[in-house]
């Protein structure tokens, strides 16, 4: 359901193979924070993963749904492919996932 949302909103090609629910719910997500695309810069590999605000160097009283991805920092992250903590740049707030979780 959430493979039709995205190819509808997003122009991304790549994203037509990904189920974004499911990478979300994974482990390797991380359990808290702001669910954001994200590439790992070690491998290239686009995932979901979560991110805190402090993290992405936004102000703690945000609104997730209103941040901008090109006012995000890199974020430290674990990346498997690349054997431990990386950096990942973000390269999109993944609002429907962020307002599903808000039962929105
Ligand atoms: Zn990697």
């Amino acid at each position: 359901m959430f493979r039709q949302w995205w190819s509808i909103v997003s122009s991304d090609s790549q994203a037509a193979d990904r189920d974004l629910e499911v990478e979300l719910a994974s482990a390797d997500a991380g359990t808290v924070g702001v669910p954001v695309d994200a590439i790992c810069v070690g491998c290239g590999r686009i995932r979901v993963k979560r991110a805190s605000l402090e993290e992405l160097n936004q102000a703690s009283h945000v609104d997730p749904a209103t941040l901008e991805t090109a006012d995000l920092t890199s974020f430290k992250h674990v990346c498997h492919p690349c054997g431990g903590a990386t950096w990942w740049n973000p390269v999109a707030v993944l609002t429907g996932l962020l307002e599903s979780e808000r039962g929105e």
